[in-house]
């Protein structure tokens, strides 16, 4: 188990820090704050922005996920949720004030959207990619990492590589995910399983109702990492999955400070703190922070819509 960890850490270092990261790093020109000063600047923010909102209630709603190790795990024991995505969500709300109490909400990949859009959260932090459908109904800032969808197997399966393996296959993922929309586009005639939820999909696999699960591959490592030794990771990773901050569409204020705190843990090791003590735990390498993308509102393209039929499972 500890040599398959390492051996994930190894591919996904080098596939996250050389293939995704690459140039990813350096622009200090948009960096207008380091922690210490976006903090003290917080004192007092725009009247009538989210974060004075946040400030003056002293509470904020974040959306994570609650069974995904890593990134956001519900501590049983503890009732606590913990992860790299809720150390990021911390970090955030630190800025606009100490004070403020965080309540964390269990979003679920479908969830996610409209969440944001009813205000059942402030901001989602939920391994949540970046992509021009969502821009057309959220925004985002980051990206604060950069993921890669990939597939797991259980640890004998030798006929699955590659997401071309997976045609014909009976195959877990998760409604409402970028995972869902590129296993559908990449291997088409797969026997999809949809879930709310990939610990669901992982279940799955264990009692044999499904023969692999696919989605980002940090995800599939925190799977393997549970599952004592019982699935492995294919290492063949087939999307780019760059994960952002939700906020409501149009919110630049909001965006741009989250945009501002983010750069800010980039450079002063915060960011890097994170990521060690959530994801190092489960054996992955620290990789180079990704740059932050200052998009315009309302210019994300309208993707063109296609039909694919689906199988539910409850
Ligand atoms: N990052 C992908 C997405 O946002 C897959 C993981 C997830 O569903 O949270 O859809």
């Amino acid at each position: 188990m500890r040599n398959l960890n390492r051996r994930i850490a190894g591919v996904l270092a080098l596939t996250l820090g050389v293939a995704v990261f690459a140039g990813a790093c350096g622009d200090d020109d948009k960096t207008t704050a380091d922690k210490k000063t976006t903090s003290t600047a917080a004192a007092s923010f725009p009247s009538g922005s989210t974060m004075a909102r946040i400030k003056a209630a002293g509470t904020i709603k974040v959306g994570v996920k609650f069974d995904q190790p890593g990134f956001g795990l519900k501590n049983p024991t503890t009732g606590s949720v913990e992860g790299f995505d809720v150390e990021i969500a911390k970090n955030i709300v630190e800025a606009i004030d100490p004070a403020v109490k965080i309540e964390f909400v269990e979003s679920i990949s479908k969830n996610r959207e409209p969440f944001i859009q009813d205000g059942t959260v402030d901001m989602v932090v939920a391994t949540y990619t970046i992509n021009d459908t969502r821009k057309q109904v959220v925004d985002f800032a980051g990206p604060y990492f950069v993921a890669k969808q990939d597939i797991m197997v259980k640890k004998d399966n030798t006929t699955i590589k590659s997401v071309s393996d997976l045609a014909g296959k009976k195959v877990c993922t998760v409604t409402g995910s970028t995972s869902e929309k590129n296993l559908k586009a990449k291997a088409p005639t797969a026997q999809v399983t949809l879930f709310g939820t990939y610990s669901q999909c992982a279940e799955a696999m264990t009692d044999g109702r499904v023969e692999a699960v696919t989605t980002d591959n940090t995800i599939l490592a925190g799977l393997v990492q549970s599952s004592g030794g019982a699935f492995k990771l294919v290492e063949a990773p087939f999307s780019d999955e760059p994960y952002g901050i939700g906020v409501k569409l149009a919110d630049d204020v909001f965006r741009e400070f989250i945009n501002d705190q983010l750069e800010a843990i980039f450079k002063n090791g915060d960011w890097a703190d994170a990521f060690d003590k959530t994801l190092g735990a489960i054996g992955l390498k620290t990789p180079t922070s990704p740059k932050v993308d200052r998009y315009k509102t309302g210019t994300a393209p309208a993707p063109s819509t296609t039909t694919t039929s689906t199988t539910i499972a409850s």
